[in-house]
């Protein structure tokens, strides 16, 4: 036997009793998953292991992810397979607003593994699939997550804008020191000028982003992206508890308690952020439709009394 083969196995981390998710057992679940099977579809809830699914698929929330099972990047948290993609599935934006359909979705969010192996890093497809969703389920929201198209024209992204999401998201996902080590192919300035970006391209798009919480970073380093975030103008913040997926990949250095979380919330909101999301088992498309909805409604409350001044 060889090293390799001794080597003690690492070993799984013991999760603390807040961190409880529902087991995928109901029939929207069956639902939901026959269907993305039948339309070829793969979902962020399954590839990323979300501890949500149980409670998001019953109520037949899925979150797209396009482009592909494969990603072109190696971060040490995501549980996406890295690797050479496919090629580009030109039914798929059908499938998606078809998807859309059968499921009655209000609000959907569809993102994607990054393909920094096309030349547009894939900005065609979501056009595409919000093109497809504008023509078959003209009322529903439709929120993207994209990747950074870092070293992309910036064509691609404004192609997305003009398209007219809802809600663009992009995650930053940490604090920009750890960024080295946890996305190692991502830059925390670049992701910031993204958002701020769309936001200049298009004021009425509501900008949202995330961070995971646990992989080490300080508190004042989570407040100082707070700033930046404001700065950037974003409108709406995401914050959970990062979990390894597996003993491959980064471990959890410390599991935020939901006070502290409850800590970050009121912080985030006393910034200025029109929405916020703090738990640890919140994720991006957690809850989205109902929190897009408040932040719509947030919006039009500030926007009123902007006008009565
Ligand atoms: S939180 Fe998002 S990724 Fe997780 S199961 Fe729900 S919809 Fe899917």
């Amino acid at each position: 036997m060889n090293d390799l083969a001794n080597a003690p196995k690492p070993e799984r981390q013991r999760k603390p009793d807040w961190i409880r998710a529902k087991a995928p057992t109901s029939e929207g679940y069956r639902e939901t998953r026959e269907l993305m099977r039948t339309l070829n579809l793969n979902t962020v809830c399954e590839e990323a292991a979300c501890p949500n699914i149980g409670e998001c698929w019953t109520k037949k929330h899925a979150t797209v992810m396009i482009l592909g099972d494969t990603c072109t990047r190696a971060c040490a948290f995501c549980n996406v397979k890295t690797g050479m993609p496919r090629a580009v599935d030109q039914a798929e934006p059908e499938h998606v607003a078809e998807a859309a359909a059968k499921l009655g979705l209000e609000h959907i969010v569809i993102t994607s593994v990054d393909r920094d192996d096309l030349p547009d890093g894939g900005a065609h497809q979501f056009v595409k699939v919000i093109e497809a969703l504008r023509r078959t389920t003209p009322s529903t929201t439709i929120e993207i997550l994209t990747p950074d198209f870092r070293n992309k024209a910036r064509a691609a992204i404004e192609s997305i804008v003009v398209a007219g999401p809802d809600v663009y998201n992009h995650n930053i996902e940490t604090v920009p020191r750890l960024y080295p080590t946890i996305l190692p192919g991502a830059r925390y300035y670049a992701s910031l000028r993204l958002l701020e970006d769309v936001k200049s391209h298009d004021p009425a798009i509501f900008t949202k982003s995330g961070v995971m919480l646990g992989l080490g970073e300080e508190r004042l380093e989570v407040h100082q992206v707070m700033d930046d975030m404001r700065c950037a103008d974003i409108d709406f913040l995401t914050m959970g508890q990062y979990l390894q997926p597996t003993p491959r990949h980064t471990r959890v250095i410390e599991f935020v308690t939901p006070q502290a979380f409850s800590a970050y919330g009121a912080i985030a909101r006393a910034k200025g952020f029109l929405q916020v999301a703090a738990s640890p088992l919140t994720r991006s498309s957690y809850h989205a439709g109902k929190d897009f909805a408040e932040m719509r409604a947030a919006r039009a409350v500030k926007l009123a009394k902007a006008g009565a001044v």
